[in-house]
C-alpha cells in the first residue's frame, strides 16, 4: 500500500501520456536497457511475447468481421453497384501499385541488409516456395471453419469477401446477420484498442531483448526504414496520384494537392483514416466539388477498404524483415506479398496501429519471422503518420475520379482558387 502511494505521481504522469508517447518511451527505455544489459536483457522478452500473442489472437476474428462489414457496407442499388465497382477497382489497383513502389524501393535501398538477425522459429516458418498456381488454388478454403481454426488468412479473406457479397445480395433477409457482423466488428475494434494498451510494455520487452542481442546497430536500419517509407509515400502521392488526376481525370493536379492539405494534416496527427473521415468528406465537397452522393458513398468505403499507405509500408517492412533475417525471397513470395497486402488492406481498420497487426498477417502468410514485428513496432507511430496520410489522399483521389466519370464533379468549385468553406455543393 505504502509503495503504491509513493508511486502515485509517476503513475499519474504515465497514465496522462497518449499511447504513442508511451510506446515511444517503451522503445527508448527498451533500447537503453538492452544496451546496458546486453544478452541478459532477454529476461524481458516474455513481456514482448505476451504482447505478440495477444496480437495474434486478434488477427482471425478482426480480419473476418471487418472484411465482411467492409463488403456489406456497399449498398445494393444499380448506381451504387456501378460506382462501387469503379471505386473498388481503383482502390485495389492503386493499392497494388503502392505495394510495388514499397517493394521496389526496399529492394533498391535495402534497409535491412547487414543486420544478420536470427529468428527462433525460422525452421517452422521456412517454406518450400509454392508455385503461383498452387498458391492461387489454395486460396479457396475447402472448409472455411478449418481455415478460421488454422488461421489461414488468404482463405479467410476469400471466404469473408464471398460471404459479404452474398449477404449484400440477400438484402433484407440477411439484415440480422449483417448487424451481427457489424457489432462483432465493433467489439473487435474495442479489443484491439485494449490490446494496444499493452503495446508500450510489449515494445519495451521486445526492444530490450533485440537491442541486448544485436546491439545499437539496429537503430541505423530503423532510420533507413523510416526514410524508405516516407520516400515511397511521397512518390505515390506526388507522382502516381497526381498523374492519375491529370491523365484519367483531366483535372489540374495542383488543385488536388491543395485540397489535400487539411485532411492530410488531420490524418498525419490522428493516424486514423476513419477519424479523418469528416475532414475528408468536407474537403471533397467544398474544395474539390464532388457531389454529396458520391462523396458520402465512396469516401467511407475508402476509409474502410483503401489503404495504399498501409500497403506500401507492408511492402517495405516485409522486405526489410526478410533482409534483416537474411531470407531470400523468390518471385512467388513477391506476388504473395502483393496479393496478401492488397487483400489485407481491405480488412485493415482505419484506426491507429491497425497496419502493424496486418503486417503480422503478411509476415505469417509469406513465412517470414514474426519477431520482425518487434523491430518495426517501436517506430510504428512515425510510420503510421505517413501511411495514414497516404490512405486519405488515395481515398480523395479515387473519389475525384469517380465523381468526374459520373459527371458529378463541379469543376467550377474544383478549379476555384479560393477555398470557401461555404461553397454550395451539388
Ligand atoms: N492508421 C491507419 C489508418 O487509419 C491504418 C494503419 O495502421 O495502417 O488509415
Amino acid at each position: 500500500m505504502q509503495q503504491t502511494m509513493v508511486e502515485q505521481p509517476r503513475s499519474g504522469f504515465w497514465s496522462g501520456l497518449s499511447l504513442w508517447k508511451k510506446i515511444l518511451v517503451g522503445m527508448i527505455l527498451g533500447v537503453a536497457v538492452g544496451a546496458i544489459m546486453g544478452p541478459e536483457a532477454a529476461i524481458f522478452k516474455p513481456i514482448g511475447t505476451l504482447f505478440i500473442n495477444f496480437i495474434k489472437m486478434l488477427i482471425v476474428p478482426l480480419v473476418f468481421c471487418s472484411l465482411v462489414v467492409g463488403v456489406t457496407s456497399m449498398q445494393d442499388t444499380r448506381k451504387m453497384g456501378r460506382i462501387g465497382l469503379k471505386a473498388v477497382v481503383l482502390y485495389l489497383g492503386t493499392t497494388a501499385v503502392a505495394i510495388s513502389i514499397g517493394l521496389g524501393l526496399a529492394t533498391i535501398l535495402s534497409p535491412g541488409e547487414g543486420l544478420n538477425m536470427v529468428a527462433n522459429d525460422i525452421a517452422a516458418t521456412a517454406k518450400e516456395a509454392p508455385t503461383l498456381v498452387s498458391t492461387l488454388l489454395n486460396m479457396i478454403p475447402k472448409n472455411p471453419i478449418g481455415a478460421l481454426a488454422a488461421g489461414n488468412i488468404l482463405q479467410i479473406i476469400v471466404f469473408a469477401l464471398g460471404l459479404g457479397i452474398a449477404l449484400t445480395l440477400c438484402g433484407e433477409k440477411a439484415e440480422p446477420a449483417v448487424k451481427l457482423f457489424e457489432s462483432l466488428a465493433e467489439g473487435m475494434y474495442k479489443l484491439t484498442e485494449m490490446v494496444m494498451k499493452l503495446a508500450p510494455y510489449g515494445v519495451f520487452g521486445l526492444m530490450a531483448w533485440v537491442a541486448g542481442k544485436y546491439g545499437l546497430d539496429i537503430l541505423l536500419p530503423l532510420a533507413k526504414v523510416i526514410a524508405v517509407v516516407y520516400l515511397g509515400c511521397l512518390i505515390h502521392v506526388l507522382v502516381f496520384y497526381t498523374g492519375l488526376v491529370s491523365i484519367l481525370g483531366r483535372l489540374n493536379p495542383a488543385r488536388y494537392l491543395k485540397g489535400l492539405a487539411n485532411p492530410a494534416a488531420v490524418a498525419f496527427t490522428t493516424t486514423s483514416s476513419s477519424g479523418t473521415l469528416p475532414a475528408t468528406i468536407k474537403a471533397s465537397r467544398e474544395e474539390m466539388g464532388v457531389s454529396k452522393g458520391i462523396s458520402s458513398f465512396v469516401l467511407p468505403l475508402g476509409a474502410t477498404i483503401n489503404m495504399d499507405g498501409t500497403a506500401l509500408y507492408q511492402g517495405v517492412c516485409a522486405l526489410f524483415i526478410a533482409q534483416a533475417f537474411g531470407i531470400d525471397l523468390v518471385f512467388s513470395d513477391y506476388v504473395l506479398i502483393i496479393m496478401t497486402s492488397t487483400l489485407a488492406s481491405i480488412g485493415t481498420a482505419g484506426v491507429p496501429g491497425a497496419g502493424l497487426i496486418m503486417l503480422s498477417l503478411v509476415l505469417t502468410t509469406v513465412g517470414l519471422p514474426i519477431e520482425g514485428l518487434a523491430i518495426v513496432a517501436g517506430i510504428d507511430r512515425i510510420l503510421d503518420m505517413a501511411r495514414t496520410s497516404v490512405n486519405v489522399c488515395g481515398d480523395l483521389m479515387v473519389t475525384i475520379l469517380v465523381g468526374k466519370s459520373e459527371n458529378e464533379l463541379d469543376e467550377s468549385i474544383y478549379n476555384s482558387t479560393e477555398s470557401d468553406s461555404n461553397t454550395a455543393t451539388i
